[in-house]
């Protein structure tokens, strides 16, 4: 949660971050810019354009005879990214600051300094009557919306590539560690051709079959290792490569490693088997499953005794076996 004060007294630390470009093309540095981002950030960010406008839109126009959320959209819109605009190039010694009930803490993180951007911006579009606290409570509010924010998404009111164009200017101002944007400069357009197809940020869509992320190169190992899609040896070790997504049902479900009870298990063979291995498992316990059952038989019966009589038992049928095979030898 964004905390209702705007800004607190941080240290201004970022003062010597003031953009060198602008010194560099005053004294005819290179002017030839990489504009990539990454991908993955300027979506996030984008998503949370609608959310935003539809809360400016639902305040400025609650308890309003004349409005709608959907009239005033298009003007709000327009306020909205000049304001984001605006903010964003003076935010340079500005931080953020989180609250999320426990600890308030700072952040320069671009997703959070734009989110708060934006909320700000909402809350200046409040009327006279969405200021009421009950309102502004409401699950009805809420409601309202979630509602308009959806109808935008998907009535195409904000293209998602208008929405991304923007946020990558944003980006640009408020990413002040330069971790998601590109700032390399050149001295002719050939430099900066040669250099594009190498840039960490340019994007790339995941390989995976079935994904469909897109990121920069920088942050492809990072989305590996979490990708659903990604086929990963099975944790159980058997020898199937599965999706990550689908690891937990290869594992209780198909995996021949999957632990089984014993087929004795009711009378007493309290073994858990890999399901592949039961057969084999069936024949070296032999002895002890027969006990199980005797004992099951005779319950009066001590163990000593039954032992003996498992010995018994499989003695005969050895016998048997032998008296068989050899009527097969001499027909
Ligand atoms: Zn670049
Ligand atoms: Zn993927
Ligand atoms: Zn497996
Ligand atoms: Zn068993």
């Amino acid at each position: 949660m964004m905390k209702e004060s705007p800004f607190t007294d941080l240290p201004q630390n970022d003062v010597e971050l003031t953009p060198d470009k602008v010194k560099d093309e005053k004294e005819g540095g290179p002017t030839f810019h990489c504009d990539l981002c990454d991908a993955e950030i300027v979506y996030t960010i984008a998503q949370a354009f609608l959310p935003g406008l539809s809360t400016a839109c639902v305040d400025n126009t609650t308890g309003d005879v004349f409005q709608s959320p959907g009239s005033a959209a298009a003007e709000i819109r327009k306020e909205m990214v000049e304001y984001l605009m605006q903010r964003s190039e003076t935010f340079v010694a500005e931080s953020v600051v989180l609250d999320d009930g426990l600890e308030v803490q700072a952040s320069d993180h671009p997703y959070d300094i734009i989110a708060y951007l934006i909320d700000e911006f909402a809350t200046t579009k409040r009327n006279l009557f969405s200021r009421v606290s009950e309102w502004l409570l409401s699950d009805k509010r809420e409601d309202k919306i979630d509602d308009f924010s959806q109808e935008i998404e998907i009535n195409g009111f904000w293209s998602i590539d208008k929405r991304e164009a923007i946020v990558q200017t944003l980006l640009k101002n408020v990413d002040l560690k330069n971790e998601f944007h590109c700032d390399m400069k050149f001295y002719s357009a050939d430099e900066l051709a040669q250099h594009v197809p190498t840039c960490k940020y340019r994007s790339m869509t995941c390989q995976n079959e079935g994904c469909y992320a897109k990121y920069s190169i920088s942050q492809m190992e990072n989305h590996d290792s979490v990708c659903p899609y990604k086929m990963i040896p099975c944790e159980q070790k058997c020898s199937a490569s599965v999706m990550r997504r689908d690891m937990d049902r290869h594992c209780i479900t198909v995996c021949p490693l999957k632990l089984v009870n014993c087929p004795f298990y009711s009378v007493g063979c309290k073994s858990a088997i890999p399901q592949c291995k039961i057969e084999e498992h069936r024949s070296s316990d032999f002895h002890s499953h027969l006990l199980y059952i005797l004992q099951g038989i005779h319950k009066e019966a001590s163990v000593e005794v039954l032992r003996k009589r498992v010995e018994q038992l499989l003695q005969e049928l050895l016998e048997r076996r032998v008296a068989r095979d050899n009527a097969k030898a001499t027909p």
